[in-house]
């Protein structure tokens, strides 16, 4: 009798492993190496082969409406409103830690400042902010600065050093002074240069294992050679050995370990490390896609954004460039301004 039991038991088993596959559940998403194991990895276009226009994303009925409802990490902003100094209001302090991250403040400590008091610093700091983004330089949290603050953006800061990389365009990254950079502290290894050095000017770039969607690495080859064609000075090739890439290409989701955390769907979308580092992040959660849907992030623009950050160039004061910090839901942005031609001919003398 119990050999009996023992054998149906095993004939159990056995049909049960065939039945289950060791994917089950999730058949489109390969095992990630082990420092992403607690990520889940969002295949961002994943629906993309379902399309019958395989250019344009797959959007399910209600997934509009759910990322618009979850698009919130500068919400608070909105609350702030008409704020000025003297004032007192809650989410102040939030603000404060915004304009740290961005560069406009520069606190040795966050936490000294952790109160929602709107002070002199941070009055000095909306007035810098206003003059970078061409808004009247008040000082005041008027609704043409809280809108400019809400737009997704760039995690890249737009001050460095307390140097403003968008009023004194392509002079502040040769000044570089570690012990002073507190904003960016991942930033401090990059040594005195930001730039490619000399004779360097075909890079090798890589897309971490995770990304498996073709169109994923279409977009950013697509921007790749915007920007071989524009400069025609770089040049890029796509590697398979993550050793020899010069340019990394990954998505993450909220903190991944370098100090600037994602923040979930809108707020910070992507980010970059200046040369040589060569480290491009796109945020997971964000809804990506390509081409110019409603509500959601043409990958290619934002990739294209982010290399001119890799290349080592700043953000600009103009809202056409590639280079201006902030993009918005549904459009397309892949054609250069002549500001980024001068941009990145004045960095590399070409
Ligand atoms: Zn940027
Ligand atoms: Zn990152």
């Amino acid at each position: 009798m119990a050999q009996h039991l023992t054998l149906i038991s095993c004939i159990t088993l056995f049909l049960l492993l065939l039945i289950v596959p060791s994917n089950a559940g999730n058949p489109t998403r390969k095992k990630l190496p082990s420092k992403y194991e607690n990520l889940e990895i969002k295949e961002p276009l994943m629906v993309l082969s379902n399309s019958k226009n395989p250019e344009s994303l797959h959007v399910p009925s209600n997934s509009e409406n759910l990322a618009t409802k979850e698009r919130q990490p500068f919400g608070f902003l909105n609350h702030l409103k008409g704020g000025k100094k003297g004032e007192n209001l809650a989410g102040i302090r939030e603000l404060k830690k915004y304009l740290n991250k961005f560069g406009y403040l520069n606190y040795k400590s966050i936490n000294a400042h952790d109160n929602d008091h709107f002070d002199d610093m941070l009055e000095a700091a909306v007035k810098t902010y206003q003059a970078n983004y061409n808004l009247k330089i008040t000082g005041i949290l008027d609704s043409e600065t809280i809108s400019k603050m809400v737009m997704p953006r760039c995690g890249f800061p737009d001050i460095i050093n307390g140097t403003n990389s968008m009023t004194k365009k392509h002079q502040g990254h040769q000044h570089h002074s570690p012990n002073k950079l507190h904003i960016v502290a991942h930033y401090s290894y990059y040594g005195g240069s930001y730039k490619w050095p000399a004779g360097k000017t075909h890079l090798y770039y890589w897309f971490e294992t995770h990304i498996t969607s073709l169109s994923v690495k279409r977009a950013v080859r697509g921007a790749v050679n915007r920007w071989a064609s524009y400069t025609q000075h770089f040049s890029f090739e796509e590697t398979l050995d993550s050793q020899s890439s010069d340019l990394t290409v990954t998505f993450y989701r909220g903190d991944h370990g370098d100090g600037s955390a994602f923040d979930g769907p809108g707020g910070v979308i992507a980010h970059a490390f200046f040369p040589t580092d060569g480290r491009l992040h796109f945020d997971a959660d964000e809804p990506w896609s390509i081409g110019a849907i409603p509500n959601y992030v043409d990958l290619e623009s934002v990739a294209l954004h982010q290399i001119g950050h890799l290349l080592g160039l700043g953000h600009s004061t103009v809202p056409d460039a590639i280079m201006y910090p902030g993009i918005s839901y549904g459009v397309v942005k892949t054609n250069f301004h002549p500001d980024d031609r001068q941009g990145i001919k004045a960095l590399y003398n070409f």
